[in-house]
Formats: C-alpha cells, structure tokens, sequence
C-alpha cells in the first residue's frame, strides 16, 4: 500500500531505471523489455553512468548495471555507489555472461544478477519487481526505526535489537542504562525549543559515540531520556563525565546528565524490565546535585519485591477489607478550649503477612499504576458509612477530611462519585471536606485548578496539604481556590528545634490572613508548640498533642466528650 503513493519519488508517474550496457543491442532488447512498466535512462559508459547518477539519484528505483562497460568498470562504479552514502540506498542488479563475478559482486553490494544471454521478459520484470519492492521495505524500515531528531533508533528497535544481541551473545554481560537531561524542560523554556533539539542532537551523538566504542547501542525513548544497553562499563562516572566533557564547557552549565544503571543484567528479566530498574536507580538521584549516576542495587531489588508483594495482594486486600481507615482529630484553638473541629481520615493496611502497613509505604506506589483510585474510592466509601454511624447514632457529626491524590484529580468520573457518595449515605459538603497536597497544584496546576474549582462549586471545602512543599509560587496562590492552608509538619519541626525560629510559620500564617482562609497546622507534639501557634493567629492544630490517627471505635471518646463539652 505504502508503496503505491507518494512515498517514493517517480519522474513521470513511472519508476526510473538506469541502463548501463555499451552494447546497442542490448539496450535496445531492455527497452523493449522494460519501457511499458518503466521510464528508462540509458548509459553506455561508465561516466556517463556517473553522470546520471548524479542527477537522478533521488529518483532511481534501480540500476541494471553490466559489468564489462569502457571508461569506468561495472565492478569500480559499482563500488564507488556503495560507499556513497546518498547513492548507497539504490539498488543494483548486474547483468553479465560471467557466472563466476557473482559472489563477488554480492560483496560488492549487487542485490541480484540477470544472466546474459537475457532469460525470458517475465523473468527479467519479475526479478526487476521485486528487488524494487524489497527495496521500498528497507526504507520504510529505515525511517521508522530511527528517531527523526537525533538519528537514533527508537525505543521499539531498540529494544528488538538488545534482544537480538542477547540471543547472538547469551554469555556476555551486559548493562541497561537511562540517561536522562536534569531540567530539560526548563532548558527549552529559557533557550527556546532549537536550542533544546541542539541539546538532544549532541547528547545523542556523544552517547551514541562512547557507546557504539564499547560495543553498545544507544537510543531515545522519550523527550530527553535515552536508553543504552552496552557491554558491561567499570565506571559509570567517568563515562558521564566522558559526555559531559565533550557536550562543552559552555554547556556543562546548563545541560547536566543523570544515569541509573542496571550492572551486568540478569537476562532472565524481561528486556522492558532492565530498563525500568536502571530508571530506578536513576529516580533516586533525581533532585541530588552531586551524583550523576546511580546504580540498581540489592537494596533497590528488595523494595521492587516489596512492592510487586503490595500490588498483587492488592485485589484481595480490598476484598477482604484489609485497609483500615483511622482517624485524627483537628481542635480549634482560638478559644478558651480546644474545640473539635473535624478529623482527617487517614488509611492503614493491616496485611495478613507483612503486618501493618502505614501509607508512606503503599500510597506513593499506588499512584504510580493507579490502584490509588480504587483506594481512595473505598476510603472515602468507609468515611461517608463512618459519618453515616456516627450522625444515626449521635444525631451530630464532625466533619471528616479525606485525602484526595492528584491522580484522582485526573479522573473524569471524581465529581460523579462524589455526588453519588453523598447521596446514597444522605450526607452533605459539610460533612465531607477535602485535603489537596500543594504540589500537585503546582505540577498541573490549569487541570488541578479547574476540577478543585468544580469541587467548590459542588460545595465541597478543600483544605491545600502539606502547603510549603508545593513551592507554589505567591503570584498563584493568591489566585488559588481553597478554603484553608494546613502548613506541612517539617515547618513545626524545624521551627521548634533548639534554636526556636518561627518566622516562616508567622510568614505563611501572613499569606493565609492575605487569603481570608484558617491555617492548620499539623504534626504537632508539645504543649510549647501549641502555646506558640496560639500566640501566632494558628486556628486549627492536629498532631500527636492532641492524639494520634486511631481507629473510629476509639475516635467515638472525642465526639462524646464534644457533644458532653457542647450540652454543658
Ligand atoms: P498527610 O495527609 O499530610 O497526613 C498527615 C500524616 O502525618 C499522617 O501520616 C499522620 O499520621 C501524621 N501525623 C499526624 N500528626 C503527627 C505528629 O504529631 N507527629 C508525627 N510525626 N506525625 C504526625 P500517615 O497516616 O502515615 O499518612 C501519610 C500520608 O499518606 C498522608 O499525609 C497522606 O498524604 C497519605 N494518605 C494517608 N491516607 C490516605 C488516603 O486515604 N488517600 C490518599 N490519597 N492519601 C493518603
Ligand atoms: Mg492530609
Ligand atoms: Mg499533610
């Protein structure tokens, strides 16, 4: 199919043919032979031969080429387009009565001979058909297995290539490597897109170089990420250094490298897989300034067990109800009391075999494959029947704060499930209020902002978590819908150290004021620090001063004692 469009070039509808034959006789059976289904050039000579070339060669489907010509021999010209790169690609099928020139002119790069004396018309078509059909493949083969920008193979040939080297050379040892570009994309913003291409052409290059040495390959799988799987390197440093050297001194500035290497792979490991555990590795060094390359380790093996572990027990774990939501309270401490304010529903795995899990563990890999989303719908389902309980049982309730991942954020159907939660368990936003961690506002922030935005229209109160992480910028903030800032618990940490230094609480408790919404502030241990916070303007404190996250059973004591605290 590809090959009857435009893909391939004709003069005049038809595909060209150059004829170099001395002999008129046999210029004039070819014509016959061919002038119906092709346009025909003729050369009687070695130069003139040449000279057609020259001219015709983007054009030229196939050279009939006869070995015994004058000026130029076939076997020379026949060389001479070899190793020419822009003539190399034309095929070449060489006429001759000597049978014994055949072997060597397959080495010289013929593609297929035609016998003198000529066998019969429809041979001669036949073998001229296919060896341009066979061509056109190559070609397109060609230009999809390379990357337009850089030269290198994709991701997909490449990949087929590593495994054609492991069957050739099963005993070798081999390393997967990524390499990706610290900050590209800021590189591009600030230099523009050529630049960036620049960067990609020459880091390819250099890559390609130093690899293609060590009897490796090398290719680009994405934007600024490149993959190599090379003989086995003792040292991985000086290889990057060796790049970054090369790259320039101008550019060691901007264009720094990051590799993760999988040493001397274990072939038994899905080829895919080898990448993905250099890219492991190579995540661990992804905001260091210092270290250029990292490399897989028994460490790294052992959490990627770990972690397979999680995810397959996943499906049974939510059938089995294994995930346990807890609850920590909020007080608000503006008044003479603290005053429950709500609770922030937190998630536990109590796994049959490795024990309780807390979700620093489990949360962070579930938004890697999106588990989090079936998670985090049966969390909030365990919330909405929890609240439910609790307003049967006491005619009131707390509100409870849910955690939202950014991941949900992305998912079409959030405020339908929503509508659907609060419907089916009769409860309202007030009820229900959620928690948004600062940086995911910042990493996405038009698709974040428009769906919180919805939320609120809905009615929901969104609390912005772990606000100081996010490095929102003041400009963004300002513009930002939420209804309460919850400054991240390293900022209570570090301010109460023996040095006590409050300042950027005091600063971020500033910006809240400038928004009109209340702070929370969380992780908070000592009755110090809860005086301090006080003193501040702080309105809402959770932490371990107050309580720990704990099961709803045990939480009922604080509702009681709120409800008893209000009626007195
Ligand atoms: P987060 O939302 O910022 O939750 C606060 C974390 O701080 C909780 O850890 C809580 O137990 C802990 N914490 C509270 N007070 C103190 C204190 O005084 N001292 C100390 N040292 N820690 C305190 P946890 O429960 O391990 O949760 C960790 C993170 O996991 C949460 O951070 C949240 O981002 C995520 N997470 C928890 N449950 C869910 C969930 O159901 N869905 C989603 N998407 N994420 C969740
Ligand atoms: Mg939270
Ligand atoms: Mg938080």
């Amino acid at each position: 199919m590809l090959r009857n469009n435009d893909r391939f070039k004709t003069r005049n509808g038809k595909k060209l043919i150059l004829v170099v034959e001395d002999e008129l006789i046999n210029r004039e059976m070819l014509k016959v032979i061919l002038e119906e289904d092709y346009d025909i050039l003729f050369a009687e000579d070695g130069l003139k031969a040449q000279e057609i070339i020259e001219e015709n060669k983007e054009f030229l489907s196939v050279i009939l080429l006869d070995l015994m010509i004058p000026g130029i021999d076939g076997k020379h010209l026949l060389t001479e387009l070899k190793s020419d790169t822009s003539t190399a690609n034309i095929p070449v099928i060489v006429m001759t009565a000597d049978q014994k020139s055949e072997v060597e002119c397959l080495d010289l790069g013929a593609v297929d001979f035609i016998p003198k004396p000529y066998p019969a018309k429809p041979v001669i078509l036949a073998r001229i058909r296919r060896t341009i059909e066979l061509n056109e493949d190559r070609q397109i083969i060609k230009v999809t297995e390379r990357d337009n920008l850089t030269g290198l193979y994709n991701r997909d040939f490449f990949l087929q290539y590593c495994q054609q080297h492991d069957k050739l050379h099963p005993e070798k040892a081999m390393d997967a490597m990524i390499i990706d570009i610290n900050h590209f994309r800021m590189i591009n913003e600030r230099y523009g897109k050529a630049y960036g291409d620049e960067v990609l052409i020459s880091v390819g290059e250099q890559l390609r170089q130093y690899i293609n040495d060590k009897g490796g390959i090398v290719c680009r799988r994405n934007s600024d990420t490149f993959l190599a799987y090379c003989p086995h390197l003792d040292d991985y440093d000086a290889f990057i250094n060796s790049i970054s050297m090369k790259l320039g001194n101008d550019s060691e500035n901007t264009v720094r490298l990051r590799m993760g290497v999988y040493p001397d792979v274990d072939k038994s490991v899905e080829i895919e897989r080898r990448f993905d555990r250099a890219k492991l590795a190579c995540d661990t060094i992804r905001n260091s300034f210092n270290r250029k390359t990292a490399v897989y380790d028994k460490q790294m093996y052992e959490k990627e067990m770990y972690e397979v572990q999680l995810i397959e027990s996943f499906p049974k774990a939510i059938k089995e109800e294994q995930f346990v939501v807890y609850y920590q309270p909020k007080f608000n401490i503006q008044g003479e009391r603290p005053v429950l304010a709500s609770a922030e529903a937190l998630v536990r795995w109590t796994h049959p075999e490795l024990g309780m899990i807390s979700p620093g563990d489990f949360i962070p890999l579930f938004e890697t494959n999106g588990l989090i989303l079936h998670l985090d719908r049966y969390v909030w389902t365990m919330v909405a029947r929890q609240l439910r309980a609790w307003k049967d049982r006491y005619g009131f309730t707390i509100p409870v704060s849910v955690n939202v991942s950014r991941v949900d954020m992305f998912d079409p159907e959030l405020l339908e499930s929503f509508r659907q939660l609060l419907n089916e368990y009769e409860l309202t936003t007030s009820e229900f209020l959620l928690e948004i961690t600062e940086s995911a506002y910042t990493q996405d922030s038009n698709q974040i902002i428009t769906k919180v935005s919805e939320l609120r229209d809905m009615g929901f109160k969104i609390e912005m978590d772990d606000f100081g992480t996010g490095y929102s910028s003041l400009n963004m903030i300002s513009t930002l819908p939420i209804d309460a800032l919850k400054i991240d618990m390293r900022f209570i940490k570090d301010a109460f150290k023996e040095n006590k230094d409050t300042r950027i609480i005091e600063v971020i408790i500033d910006i809240a004021d400038y928004l009109k919404v209340p702070v929370i502030a969380e992780g908070v241990e000592t009755e110090q620090q809860l005086t301090s916070l006080k003193e501040m303007g702080c309105d809402i404190v959770q932490g371990y001063y107050f309580s720990k996250a704990i099961p709803a059973d045990e939480f009922v004591k604080f509702i009681e004692e709120e409800i008893k605290l209000r009626n007195a």
